[in-house]
């Protein structure tokens, strides 16, 4: 080791959580001493980062698109417009987000951002401790975003998990094929098993937009989109300008968000991605108000992110209902987005619905589907808990 470094806070991963932690800090002008580590991040293999809000957000400097209308198609061809009224559909690109936060902390020399894997973060006493390479970083308080899957190995009372796999292409076309004014939700005319996947389209302008298949089996990614682009949006042969992939697990899972006294989990890794969405930039952005908020009143950032587990319950039953009756799901997403309005969704499906949002979902959704699923939860649960 050539010696120790000493920070009041160090975060390892600077991927989503990493970063939005980092910038919530910067912005809070805090007294702290931050190391960022990352050893692995690769800029091209992700682009664009999306989320619905009903007002302000942390990163709205960084939000280059916005839509007030969101297109939700199920199998049979039935694409619905629906528009939003309190809410808006945003979008940014990781790669902005990525050079701000690093180019704000590369200019003060309290900071540093480290280029290099980080071995395990070990409270010893008073002090966190992590070997990057040669070196030592000893801080205050750690934050660790590295999702360990083994932990996806170990039995789960929740039940259900899904692996959403994402493969996108950014196109550009010689012609109009996209209408700029409301983004791709669900759309699950893909020519796929039916409820095994859904397209998902961000039309940054009527000739180029960000085409994403979304699926939760194994797939032929490249040739669906193709077929998908052509048969939807009458594109043939694009011009593909970038892609992105990746992998993310659903699950309703708890995820401990510590590491003993001094580490804190975050993003996917502290249980920051919502189960049955698998969007995780809100949650994340909460919690990084959460954790500054800690460090500013009582100078302790180990907050424990919120429990809801109502929403844990219906999480677990939606994804039993996904895992084992995949065919339903579009017309359940029909009627979500086509019998309640869509901001109520938006705000269940973000935690923050009101007892009316509840009532009027309860009425409007097709039942069986949900408490058939729930049934085979619970059977499966009583058989979880023997095993
Ligand atoms: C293709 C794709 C698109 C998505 N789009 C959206 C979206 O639009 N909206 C939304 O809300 N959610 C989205 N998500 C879900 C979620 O927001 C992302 O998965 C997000 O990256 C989660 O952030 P994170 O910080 O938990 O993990 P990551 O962003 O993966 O960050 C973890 C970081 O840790 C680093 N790391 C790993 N090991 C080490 C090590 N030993 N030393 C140092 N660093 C290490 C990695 O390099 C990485 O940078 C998407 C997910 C995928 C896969």
């Amino acid at each position: 080791m050539s010696g120790e470094h000493p920070y009041d806070l160090v975060i390892v991963g600077a991927g989503v959580s990493g970063l939005c932690l980092a910038r919530a800090l910067l912005a809070a002008r805090g007294p702290w001493s931050i190391a960022l580590v990352d050893g692995a991040r690769d800029d091209d293999a992700f682009r664009a980062l999306s989320m619905w809000s009903e007002g302000p957000t942390a990163l709205d400097a960084l939000v280059r698109h916005r839509w007030r209308r969101l297109v939700v198609a199920d199998e049979g061809g039935g694409a619905r417009v629906v528009a939003l009224g309190t809410h808006t559909y945003q979008t940014l690109f990781f790669a902005e987000l990525q050079r701000e936060v690093l180019a704000a902390l590369r200019a003060d020399p309290r900071h540093r951002v480290i280029d290099g894997r980080a071995g395990p973060l070990r409270t010893d006493g008073e002090r966190v401790r992590v070997a990057v390479g040669a070196e030592e970083l000893s801080a205050r308080w750690g934050f660790d975003s590295r999702f360990h899957r083994e932990e996806l190995a170990a039995p789960d009372p929740m039940g259900a998990l899904l692996w959403q796999r994402f493969h996108g292409v950014e196109v550009r076309c010689g012609r109009d094929a996209f209408d700029p004014t409301a983004a791709v939700f669900l759309d699950f005319r893909a020519e796929l098993p039916a409820g095994t996947a859904f397209a998902y389209v961000l039309p940054f302008s009527a000739r180029e937009a960000l085409v994403e298949l979304v699926s939760v089996a194994p797939v032929d990614a490249e040739t669906a989109l193709r077929r998908y682009l052509a048969r939807v949006h009458g594109v043939e042969a694009p011009e593909v300008v970038a892609r992105e992939s990746g992998l993310s697990p659903l699950t309703a899972r708890r995820f401990d968000a510590f590491d003993g006294p001094r580490v804190r989990r975050i993003g996917i890794a502290g249980g920051r991605m919502k189960a049955s969405t698998g969007y995780a930039l809100t949650r994340i952005l909460d919690d990084s108000a959460a954790i500054v908020q800690g460090l500013q009143r009582r100078g302790d950032p180990m907050v424990a992110p919120p429990e809801r587990r109502g929403y844990r319950l219906l999480d677990a039953v939606f994804l039993t209902l996904w895992a084992r009756w995949p065919a339903r799901m579009p017309a359940v997403f029909a009627a979500m987005f086509g019998r309640v309005s869509p901001d109520r969704v938006l705000r269940f499906l973000d935690e923050r619905a009101s007892a009316w949002d509840l009532v009027a979902l309860v009425a409007r959704l097709p039942l069986w589907p949900f408490l058939r699923a729930l049934a085979a939860w619970v059977a499966g649960r009583a058989l979880r808990r023997k095993s």
